[in-house]
């Protein structure tokens, strides 16, 4: 055989045969928001990198159809399982089961809740998303200068979602100073999360109680602020407002806040439609997931940055926090297409 067979050879053997470090379970919730597509491709490729499998799979926001998948890749028995939960409280009996195979459990953008089985989780600081929103429309407004009153109306996330309660009350710890000394007024008097949540994150509910809060309490008034917690949120109650004439010179938009940067509300955000939005890379997060399920595997030490805030009613959750940005007109080009996250064909 001649030198460059065998080299030929070696070749062959080392890309074909390479052996995988296992399979990991990833499990997202829905297809319907860009943000989870881009997760789970980019969980896909920092595994692959690293050498492992990947089985993906969506449920399309219908618990049981994820408590399914959950159940069939701890079946096939994958080596770690990494779940954005739908409902962080439903996967108890399956999580239980994933541990006595010796399955890990990563916690992936939304703490799972009530359950002691969860290793891991590996997130955004959620507390400073909301920090972020509020703190948006506190500039915007220009509350800090002692302009107003102004009115204002909250949205909140899904009400089983962990990181909704996270977001509203980051987001109220900048608002509530205002609306305690009137400068912001909130009409229709709905706040807390129990008033003013959008079952899962649901954008046509937004805008049907936009609608319905529109046509209670501002018939006579503007809306000078909506604080929407989720950019498919921001689109419903933008078309609300559109609705009944916002967006006009005589009567301009509000101050919309938002969350994801998707394409379509960077579109609204150069439109003027939305006032911002609050990114949180998902090639960042992919790299802190897969680390840890490497580390998991391998028997390494997992790197966590909070051991006190992500307390699931069973234990805490030792965490890794990743840092979110606002972004505006002002910044959207450099955060999002110099970062190359998006293309700026994409968004022009
Ligand atoms: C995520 C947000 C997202 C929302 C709706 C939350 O759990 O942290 O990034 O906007 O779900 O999908």
């Amino acid at each position: 055989m001649t030198c460059s067979v065998l080299v030929a050879a070696f070749a062959f053997a080392n890309a074909g045969f390479a052996k995988s470090k296992g399979t990991i379970g990833i499990s997202m919730p829905t297809k319907s928001s860009a943000r989870w597509i881009d997760d789970g491709n980019n969980l896909v490729k920092t595994l692959k990198e690293k050498g492992y499998d990947a089985d993906l799979q969506y449920a399309e926001d219908d618990i049981p159809n994820q408590l399914a998948q959950v159940e069939n890749m701890i079946t096939k028995g994958v080596k770690v399982l990494v779940i954005a939960a739908i409902d962080g409280t439903t996967l108890s009996d399956a999580l239980k089961q994933a541990h006595e195979q010796g399955i890990k459990v990563i916690a992936y953008d939304r703490l799972i809740r009530k359950s002691p089985d969860v290793d891991y989780y590996a997130t955004f600081d959620n507390f400073q998303v909301g920090v972020l929103q509020g703190g948006y429309i506190e500039k915007a407004l220009g509350l800090k200068e002692g302009k107003g009153p102004f009115n204002i109306e909250l949205f909140g996330g899904s009400p089983d979602d962990n990181n909704a309660y996270f977001f509203y009350n980051g987001a109220m710890s900048v608002l509530q100073p205002y609306i305690d000394s009137g400068k912001l007024v909130v009409q229709s008097k709905q706040m807390g999360m129990e008033k003013v949540s959008t079952l899962r994150w649901d954008g046509a509910t937004a805008q049907a109680r936009m609608d319905n809060l529109l046509s209670a309490f501002y018939t006579d008034k503007r809306v000078d602020a909506v604080l929407s917690p989720y950019d498919g949120l921001s689109i419903g109650i933008i078309s609300s407002l559109k609705g009944v004439g916002y967006g006009s010179a005589d009567q301009p938009m509000p101050v919309i806040t938002g969350q994801d940067a998707e394409i379509p509300s960077i579109k609204a955000i150069l439109r003027g439609d939305q006032t911002s939005t609050v990114f949180k890379d998902t090639r960042d997060l992919a790299k802190v997931a897969a680390e840890m399920a490497d580390a998991l595997v391998s028997g390494r030490k997992v790197e966590v940055n909070d051991t006190k805030t992500y307390e699931n009613g069973v234990k805490v959750v030792p965490s890794y926090l990743l840092k979110p940005v606002v972004v505006d007109k002002t910044n959207w080009k450099k955060v999002l297409v110099d970062s190359g996250y998006y293309k700026l064909s994409q968004i022009q």
